[in-house]
């Protein structure tokens, strides 16, 4: 057996969430918001698996939905990119495993940055890729030169940038993209950009993607999630963009991997895509309500919150909270004891843990948030 899968623990979400429907907690840990989502997307959905071809769509996916992929990111992000340019995967789960397969060879450097999204470090490990770790710090999560030039050698070949950043709720600033821009360019490195939270913003933050920096547009690969614009994650429809050279290696482990993505979900995330502005706009303005909503509970329960730009995510920092524990055991004393679970940070850490942030995910409803806040009046 290959001792990265027999080394590796369940993820802390699925972890958590077993944990919550087991033993009746409410669930603020793994990042899914509990409403329906979108019923207009849902009905072409439905429309679609009802009226539609339910055999096989083309390998890169249907034309409507690349079609959409590349009009929405032209309207939303300036963006210009051609149909050849995106792949629809199986979730920006299956788009991150094309990716690094695709572009790491053994012993291939990967600079990484913790927080780290949990799939990252084993399916660089399993392409026989080395990790290059750089630690980013609560409460402003940033990166600097100095962090760069630490794990830079010549044997480094990929950086993977997750903006905005869950769990921190940061976003890359102009300074850390022209950084991360010069690296990539400097290594002749390519940048896999997880940008799945690409509309969940708040204050009037913008989103711009690595791709449009100076010598990027050649090599990123920009992945996005419609679980995430349209507050569906169930759904596990993504895809990725690059330029062509590099999309044509993707293509490659894209067909060994999933090959394709169910069909109906491809046209509901279609025409989700076209949604105008308005939609978008009015779900970041739900989510920033809920975001200020668990956050003054958790102020007006003495609890420190680091701020939140964008995700679905809050962070407390228990030190600045007055609370003794580390992050595990405030998690473990929270789900057993409040019935609340949430996320410890420091699993998503490989190496030197920041111990004292727990994530809690406010994507529910006022009465969940409320419920929550509720039992959280105790504390340890
Ligand atoms: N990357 C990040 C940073 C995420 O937060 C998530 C899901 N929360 C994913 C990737 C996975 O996205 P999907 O469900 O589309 O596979
Ligand atoms: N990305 C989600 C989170 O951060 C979890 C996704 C998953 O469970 N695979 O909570």
């Amino acid at each position: 057996m290959n001792p990265v899968y027999t080394q590796l623990g369940t993820t802390i979400f699925e972890a958590m969430s077993a944990r919550a429907r087991a033993s009746g907690a409410i669930n603020l840990g793994q990042g899914f918001p509990d409403g329906r989502g979108p019923e207009d997307v849902l009905a072409e959905a439905a429309r679609a698996l009802i009226e539609e071809s339910n055999q096989y769509p083309p390998m890169l996916g249907t034309a409507l939905l690349r079609q959409a992929v590349v009009g929405h990111y032209r309207a939303h992000q300036g963006l210009d990119l051609a149909l050849e340019e995106v792949i629809v995967t199986s979730g920006a789960t299956e788009a991150l495993a094309c990716a690094i397969f695709a572009l790491v060879s053994p012993g291939d450097e990967v600079v990484m940055f913790q927080p780290l999204y949990d799939a990252y470090l084993p399916l660089v490990e399993r392409a026989g890729g080395v990790a290059k770790l750089v630690r980013l710090e609560p409460p402003h999560w940033r990166i600097t030169a100095d962090a760069l030039a630490a794990v830079a050698s010549d044997r480094t070949r990929l950086v993977i940038l997750n903006s905005p950043l869950n769990p921190a709720g940061t976003l890359v600033n102009a300074a850390e993209r022209a950084l991360l821009a010069d690296f990539c360019v400097a290594h002749d490195a390519i940048a896999i950009c997880d940008e799945v939270w690409e509309h969940v913003m708040f204050d009037g933050a913008q989103h711009r993607s690595l791709i449009a920096e100076p010598g990027m547009r050649e090599r990123t690969v920009k992945i996005g999630s419609a679980g995430k614009i349209f507050s569906l994650t169930g759904w596990k429809v993504g895809w990725m963009c690059a330029a062509p050279q590099i999309a044509e290696v993707l293509a490659k482990a894209h067909q060994f991997m999933t090959f394709t993505t169910a069909p109906n979900l491809q046209a509901g995330a279609a025409y989700g895509l076209g949604k105008d502005r308005r939609y978008f706009e009015e779900m970041r303005a739900g989510y920033q309500r809920s975001r200020d909503r668990l956050t003054a509970g958790l102020v007006g329960l003495g609890y420190a919150v680091l701020p939140c730009a964008a995700t679905y995510f809050v962070n407390i920092d228990l030190t600045a909270s007055g609370v003794e524990m580390g992050d595990v055991a405030f998690a473990e004393w929270l789900i057993a004891e409040a019935g609340v679970a949430t996320i410890p940070v420091s699993a998503f850490y490989a190496e030197a843990p920041v111990t004292n942030v727990v994530r809690l995910c406010f994507a529910k409803q006022d009465a969940t948030l409320d419920a929550a806040l509720a039992r959280m009046e105790r504390r340890p």
